[in-house]
Formats: structure tokens, C-alpha cells, sequence
């Protein structure tokens, strides 16, 4: 589904992602891990074309997508749901699913009412269904909770029907229960919608839960790959975050 080829970038002089290589299967959960700044949101500005690489290719099904702009990218089949949420706070959930919808488009025609898009409407409810909002969809997103936030977020991220589905850190500020149910949300969704997925997260228990395969990252470069079960017990990735005998959970 997605190849990434010794993409290198770098900010001035700092070299952010080194030559990192992976490949996302089609139908796999993969778990992009590293601590906090390892170059995971990098990588993923790069997939999504936020960032051009300085060296390096990335490939959709096999077409080169590494030159191409975001929304080209977007209408290639990727979605991306960034760690920091994209809605408008002053927008209804409905609302903001509607702009996603409109945005994939091209914008809204001036000639046409808003009512006219009832094709759009229809869909946005059917992803407000998906995500279990359908109670709230009419509340400014400032008002939900960040767990329904986020869940507006991948709504919002599954708005272009993609194949590939980014999710950046998707359980970074829930409690424990929130993060439960989140992972159960993903696994369910994603899996009934056979989307493929990317996903970065610092909760072990859930990368090991959700994760078919994982690369590990670590300051820019790739420390390891593998199935869950050979990462856990791989001496690089021991070394590099549980320093050595100081484990846990
Ligand atoms: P992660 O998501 O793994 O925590 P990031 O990809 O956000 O890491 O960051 C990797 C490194 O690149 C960090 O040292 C960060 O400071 C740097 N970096 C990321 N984006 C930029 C940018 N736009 N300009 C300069 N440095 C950046
Ligand atoms: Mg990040």
C-alpha cells in the first residue's frame, strides 16, 4: 500500500528523518514508535506531501506521491488525522464534517445553496454514525470532550474515503478509560472499513494490541521492524528505551 524509500529530511542542518525506509501492507495496523522527537510526525508530513523530502521517494500502490500536493494526495486514497485536532471549535461537529466533505470538492459553489449538497449531508451523517456522534453532532465541537474530539478528528480524516488512514498519536491525552475505548473504536471501524493504517502512539499496551507490525524509529532513523512479538524482545529496542534492565510497563 505505501512505500517509503530512504526518505531523508532535514530542518537547517538538522537531519530529522535519515534515510528511513518502511512498507505499510495493505490491511496491516502499523505502528510507527520512537520517543518524542524520533522524526514520526515528520514522516508522516512527508506521506501526507506537507513536507518535501530532500531525498528519498514515497510511493502509493506503487505511483511516486513524495512531489505531489496535499490534496492530490488526499484524493489518492490517505487520510490523516494529525495529534493536534483540525476542527473549528466555533463549528457543530456536523458542521465541520460538512467543510471536510465541501473542501474535498473544491469549495462551495456560490451559485448553489447550501441545502443543495444533500448528497454531502447524507454522507456526513453517515460518518457521524460511524463514529458515534450522531448525539452530539449539532454541539460546538468546543464543548465535546476530547475523547469525541478526536473521534470527530478521524470522521473528519475518513471524510476523502481513503485506503490509508494516518493517525498521529490518536490516544495522546485520553485517561486510561478513554484509551481503552479508543482502541476498541479504531480496531472496530478500521477493520470493518478494511482500511490500512499508519499509526503512531506512546501506549505500549495499545501499539501491542493494535499493531500487526512496528518500526521503530529513533532520532531519524530506523532502529528496527518487525512482528510485535520480535520488537518486544529485540536488544536495540531494549537498549534504546528501557535503558538497559531498567524495565517496565
Ligand atoms: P516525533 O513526532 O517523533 O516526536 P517530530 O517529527 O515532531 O518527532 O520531530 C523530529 C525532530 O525534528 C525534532 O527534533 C523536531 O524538533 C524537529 N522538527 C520537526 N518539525 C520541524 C520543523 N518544522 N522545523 C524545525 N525542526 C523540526
Ligand atoms: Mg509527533
Amino acid at each position: 500500500m505505501l512505500e517509503v524509500r530512504e526518505v531523508t529530511k532535514t530542518f537547517g542542518g538538522f537531519l530529522a528523518l535519515n534515510r528511513v525506509s518502511l512498507r505499510v501492507k495493505e490491511g496491516s495496523f502499523h505502528a510507527l514508535v520512537g520517543p518524542n522527537g524520533a522524526g514520526k510526525t515528520t514522516l508522516f508530513n512527508v506521506i501526507v506531501g506537507r513536507y518535501r523530502p530532500d531525498g528519498g521517494e514515497v510511493r502509493l500502490r506503487g505511483q511516486k506521491i513524495h512531489h505531489l500536493p496535499t490534496p492530490k494526495i488526499v484524493r489518492l486514497g490517505v487520510g490523516v488525522s494529525f495529534q493536534r485536532a483540525q476542527a473549528f471549535l466555533s463549528m457543530t461537529a456536523r458542521e465541520n464534517l460538512m467543510l471536510a466533505l465541501l473542501g474535498l470538492k473544491g469549495g462551495v459553489h456560490r451559485a448553489r445553496p447550501l441545502a443543495a449538497f444533500e448528497a454531502e449531508a447524507a454522507r456526513a451523517e453517515e460518518l457521524l454514525g460511524w463514529v458515534g456522534l450522531e448525539s452530539v453532532a449539532d454541539r460546538p465541537a468546543a464543548e465535546l470532550p476530547l475523547g469525541d474530539l478526536k473521534r470527530l478528528d478521524i470522521a473528519m480524516s475518513l471524510a476523502g474515503d481513503p485506503e490509508l488512514l494516518l493517525l498521529d498519536e490518536p490516544l495522546a491525552g485520553l485517561s486510561r478509560a478513554e484509551r481503552r475505548q479508543m482502541v476498541a473504536f479504531i480496531e472496530g471501524l478500521l477493520r470493518r472499513l478494511g482500511l490500512t493504517l499508519l499509526f503512531t502512539e506512546h501506549d505500549t499496551d495499545a501499539v501491542l494490541r493494535l499493531a500487526d507490525r512496528i518500526t521503530v524509529l529513533h532520532q531519524g532513523e530506523v532502529l528496527a521492524e518487525g512482528e510485535p512479538e520480535e520488537i518486544k524482545r529485540d536488544p536495540r529496542v531494549i537498549e534504546a528505551f528501557l535503558g538497559g534492565g531498567h524495565a517496565q510497563g
